[in-house]
């Protein structure tokens, strides 16, 4: 009954039908494993809702200046909670992963300190808050904060490199959690921990922040349990569960959040202002779907990684190997192939299915960036997208999904048209 479904509706050919049950037949297990995950984490959160007794007191809202807000002030616990902190702010007017970051670096960071980032070229949208791209005045740079970026070898830390770049300015490291947009393999919590360690016994004061972006919940713990300082992500990816209408967190040491909390606002007032103006409803039930939303998107991940297997393209990760973000990179080699592929994923979604995505200049990127984003929240990447930077060689980021179901679908769509023009 789907196969002609497929075949009626989306003129799916019977050549990616077949394909596709040799990709969930091969998917089996790696499906199972992220199962295992979800359910461990999905139990973690329960737990932790029910220690802090949330109630209908914490989905309501504050007005003004939020003094004493409840829903907002319980959420910063369960999420210091689960994801192994001491303290955790978590706020819907963090407006993109990229401020949250910026807040944790500006918060910590003073005049003559040096930032190292360990695993390479900071994400693209850093580059202008670190200073090293672009002429935006109130830069780190801009403040006397220097910068030294350690690059990887063969897409793994330079320890040796690293060692020698921890002289006694270094403030803080920066480590990124997932590729981003990068053809690398995406970290491990237990390999952020051996990075971590490594930089402690240097000089223990050396403040550790992960870039956790994409990162939360696939694997069955956060790098805050392995000795980061801080870690931080946005809402409209994983944690935020589809729901968080927008947002983002900050985990970490009592004195870290602390530091950051008056970057957030101002010091003095740091967390105790913030209306949450009706938004911890969604805040707490997309945290509380979080995991099993997450799940899905790596089961789509993976079945994504088997589909373009089977056509004969290099993915990262391969099917078979265990994920530590949501993302699935596809190499093209081609621009038309790249574009066809984000055609499809739009024509896949719930929302602007019938849109056509062109590549534009987006804000902080260097590269014009084609984007297939048909979402319920504008540019939410745990809801099904793709995305990626028009240069060689044409790698295409897939990242969520809502339903496992719905983006099987959508990546399906998007082999077609892959197939039609190879
Ligand atoms: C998404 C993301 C960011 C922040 O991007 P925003 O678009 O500002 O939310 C930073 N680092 C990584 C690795 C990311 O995936």
């Amino acid at each position: 009954m789907i196969d002609l479904f497929l075949k009626n509706s989306y003129g799916i050919s019977d050549k990616i039908i077949e394909l596709a049950k040799i990709a969930d037949q091969k998917s089996q297990s790696a499906y199972s494993k992220a199962e295992e995950i979800c359910n461990y984490n999905s139990l973690k959160v329960l737990k932790s809702f029910s220690d802090h007794c949330v109630s209908e007191a914490h989905l309501g809202m504050t007005t003004g200046y939020g003094y004493d807000d409840v829903g907002r002030d319980t959420l910063d616990r369960i999420y210091a909670d689960v994801f192994g902190g001491e303290d955790a702010i978590v706020r819907h007017n963090i407006v993109n992963g990229t401020m949250a970051i910026a807040s944790c670096l500006y918060g910590v960071l003073r005049p003559g300190d040096t930032l190292v980032a360990a695993t390479g070229k900071p994400y693209d949208t850093l580059e202008e808050v670190i200073g090293i791209r672009g002429e935006s005045s109130g830069s780190l740079k801009d403040f006397g904060v220097k910068f030294r970026q350690v690059d990887m070898i063969n897409s793994r830390v330079d320890f040796e490199g690293l060692r020698q770049a921890l002289d006694s300015t270094v403030k803080a490291v920066i480590i990124q959690r997932s590729k981003g947009y990068d053809w690398r393999d995406t970290y491990s919590v237990n390999q952020i921990g051996e990075i971590i360690s490594f930089v402690k016994e240097i000089n223990s004061n050396i403040i550790c922040i992960v870039d956790n972006c994409y990162g939360e919940f696939v694997e069955e713990k956060e790098p805050c349990s392995v000795g980061a300082d801080l870690i931080v992500g946005s809402l409209i990816k994983n944690p935020g569960g589809g729901l968080a209408q927008s947002g983002g967190y900050i985990v970490g040491t009592k004195k870290a959040v602390e530091l950051v909390s008056y970057r957030l606002t101002c010091p003095g007032i740091g967390r105790e202002c913030g209306a949450s103006l009706g938004n911890n409803r969604t805040m707490y039930q997309g945290f509380f779907m979080a995991p099993h939303v997450v799940c899905n998107a790596v089961k789509a991940g993976i079945f994504c990684s088997a589909m373009f297997e089977e056509l004969g393209y290099q993915v990262n990760p391969a099917s078979n190997c265990a994920r530590a973000d949501i993302i699935t990179s596809v190499k093209f080699n081609s621009k038309e192939k790249l574009i066809e592929f984000c055609k499809g994923i739009q024509a896949g979604s719930p929302i602007d299915s019938y849109v056509t995505p062109a590549p534009w200049d987006m804000p902080g990127y260097e590269n014009k960036v084609i984007m297939a984003a048909g979402a319920f929240v504008q540019g939410s990447s745990i809801e099904i997208s793709a995305d990626g930077p028009l240069r060689p060689p044409y790698i295409a980021y897939f990242q969520g999904g809502l339903t496992f179901e719905t983006a099987k679908l959508a990546i399906m769509i998007a082999a077609e048209n892959v197939l039609k023009i190879s």
